[in-house]
């Protein structure tokens, strides 16, 4: 049977995270909005549990946990929210780097059409952005610095934690997407210093469909964020639209999972890490990592195999391992991967690059077995 390496894109659903939601689907019927009735009051306390997870999780407060849909819809409200305060402010100017995910950089493509300046910062080959070099397009007039916690594509980490210090007296919101990180890195995303911080609960093994945008509150005040569309005042009108009950239920048990696991799950993962690099030792096959790996979390490869088309590997070892070249956002076009490209990585290197990434489940013994296989299989393909 295939095994399935492409977390990063969406790690498959906990059954304690499952049971926990088809109870809430069986037994807590209702809106948690609704005041009129028990069943309401019951998915309220559904959704305020679930939300005390995920505060517990990061170590802010509850009152700083906003559900959403995922990490795409939390990083369009934390950036496009600030529309109004940017305007009034005179403060129409963003930092951000090329190797975000896209629900970052279309949408602040998107305010550039609004008279907003954006700025990137590109990675060199580490896969790792420069703390100072972000820091020195820092302006009087800066709205907002965003810098993704850990890349998706490459697993290399940003340094978030030295921005976070960096900013933090300074006038300027600062926002992490920390989906590739939430769960993994927990002491580290706890002790990082941010306004504004965006996950999915499909990346910790919770389900598809659910996120969270937590804005830290400075001097009791939540960050000037305003809701990007309307329709009720749920989420204390930052997300308008009914609160999928179940959903918060699942997100909150994730996150449960992941506090009490996390060590656990990251000696796992270096363990599956570190046996997939002796396969690709003992192959005979030249490959290098894609970023440095000192700087890598457990759960993530970027190996670009010289000679051999990732294309044609993906195709041809479908039967042995579910991996990627790219993330599954842009899988649809067959254009370099714009994160390898903005790293400096020629363009022949990057066809012959793929992406594998793994989990809390992913059984070690399949993994390896099935890994050698796609080496066979890379040996023989190779130009
Ligand atoms: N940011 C990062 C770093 C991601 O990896 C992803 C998912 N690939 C997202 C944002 C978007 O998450 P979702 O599709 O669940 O909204």
């Amino acid at each position: 049977m295939s095994v399935y390496l492409d977390y990063n894109a969406s790690a498959p659903i906990d059954s304690r995270v499952l049971d926990v939601m088809i109870d809430v689907y069986r037994n807590n019927i209702g809106n948690a909005d609704s005041r009129t009735h028990n069943f309401g009051e019951n998915a309220r306390t559904v959704v305020e549990d679930a939300r005390k997870q995920v505060a517990s999780l990061l170590k802010v407060l509850p009152d700083e946990v906003f559900f959403t849909s995922g990490a795409t819809e939390s990083n369009n409200i934390a950036i496009q929210g600030l529309k109004e305060y940017a305007n009034k402010n005179r403060k129409k100017h963003i930092v951000t780097t090329a190797i975000e995910h896209k629900a970052i950089l279309e949408t602040v493509k998107h305010l550039k059409t609004e008279d907003f300046e954006v700025e990137m910062v590109c990675p060199d080959l580490s896969g790792r952005v420069s703390c100072e070099e972000i820091l020195s397009k820092v302006r009087e007039d800066t709205l907002l610095v965003s810098v993704m916690h850990v890349n998706n594509e490459t697993g290399i980490i940003q340094p978030v934690k030295e921005l976070g210090e960096a900013l933090q007296d300074k006038n300027i919101l600062f926002h992490i997407d920390a989906t590739q990180s939430c769960g993994k890195l927990v002491k580290e995303v706890q002790e990082l210093n941010y306004n504004m911080l965006s996950f999915s609960a499909h990346k910790l093994m919770g389900p598809q469909g659910v996120g969270v945008l937590v804005l830290k509150k400075k001097s009791y005040r939540l960050p000037p964020v305003k809701a990007i569309f309307y329709g009720g005042q749920q989420e204390h009108g930052i997300r308008p639209g009914t609160i999928p009950v179940a959903l918060t239920a699942g997100c909150g048990k994730a996150c449960e999972i992941a506090e009490t696991d996390y060590i656990k799950n990251n000696d796992h993962s270096l363990e599956i890490k570190s046996k997939i690099i002796g396969e690709l030792d003992a192959s005979g096959l030249q490959y290098r990592f894609n970023g440095d790996q000192n700087y890598c979390v457990s759960t993530t490869l970027n190996i670009c195999i010289e000679g051999v088309s990732s294309e044609a590997l993906m195709i041809s070892t479908k039967q042995y391992c579910g991996l990627s070249n790219g993330s599954a956002c842009t899988s649809k076009s067959y254009d370099p991967s714009y994160v390898l490209v903005a790293m400096g990585i020629p363009t022949e290197k990057i066809e012959n690059s793929i992406r594998i990434s793994w989990g809390p489940d992913t059984d070690v013994e399949e993994t390896v077995n099935n890994f050698r296989e796609l080496l066979k299989i890379a040996k023989q393909i190779k130009n």
